[in-house]
């Protein structure tokens, strides 16, 4: 029998068999040319202006915003995208302050959350400043350190690189749980992680889950520290 008649069968799990040509094309994005967001990419910040961010009630976000940059000001409060995400490639750059204040969690914190307040990716000021293990920069905040901790000196920009894949639920029902993959630097800190419930738990209690829409907002942290942020993309992951 040759090739040609050999059976063809369709791989159940994609809906196509393998090598078909029905099968539809990725896409074409243009990749940037230097650093920058790839041609698909929405834009969280530019170095321009907090357009994109709100405060918790809905006014403009108060952070200062210079040189191509924006820094938390202590005790004015976390800030939220305006749009809503589900699963989604997420960019951004931080730096630690300078000066350093505070040491263990008071050192340079912020942080990422998914869903407003329920999943955070740890921002910590690590460079030479521990504290517990899943609560350094790279962490599922609670949940799981990092794999290593490659925080560069404080002032100095950091890259994070996130994959979120958001959790699913039927009604209140947990059907499939969050998975993350984090590179800090280009190093990978979570490698497709599951992601144990909301982030937002005192020590040694449970994480667990709560339904949520589908699609929510994502919050950078007022943890009292003047970090600074640039370059903010994410790509939405259908
Ligand atoms: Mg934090």
């Amino acid at each position: 029998m040759s090739d040609s008649e050999k059976p063809k069968f369709i791989i159940p799990e994609t809906g196509y068999m393998a090598q078909d040509p029905e099968r539809p094309q990725p896409a074409y994005v243009a990749p940037a040319i230097e650093q920058g967001p790839p041609s698909d990419a929405t834009v969280l910040f530019d170095g321009s202006d907090l357009s994109h961010w709100r405060m918790a009630d809905g006014s403009p976000a108060k952070w200062k915003v210079e040189d191509g940059y924006f820094e938390v000001i202590p005790k004015s409060g976390s800030i939220f995208t305006k749009a809503e995400f589900g699963s989604l490639q997420l960019h951004l750059e931080f730096a630690s302050p300078v000066e350093l204040q505070g040491q263990g969690q008071g050192r340079g914190n912020s942080g990422i959350f998914f869903y407003e307040n329920r999943y955070e990716v740890q921002i910590l000021d690590n460079y030479e400043n521990p504290t517990y293990a899943d609560g350094i920069v790279g962490a599922i905040y609670s949940q799981h350190p990092p794999l290593v901790n490659a925080i560069r000196k404080p002032g100095e920009w950091n890259t994070y690189d996130i994959v979120w894949q958001a959790p699913v639920f039927d009604g209140k029902r947990l059907v499939a749980p969050a998975i993350i993959t984090v590179l800090l630097n280009g190093v990978v800190v979570q490698a497709h992680t599951k992601v144990l419930g909301g982030t937002r738990i005192k020590k040694g209690e449970l994480p667990h889950y709560e339904a949520h829409p589908a699609e929510g907002c994502i919050q950078l942290q007022d943890h009292n520290n003047p970090v600074r942020f640039r370059n903010i993309w994410l790509r939405r992951l259908s």
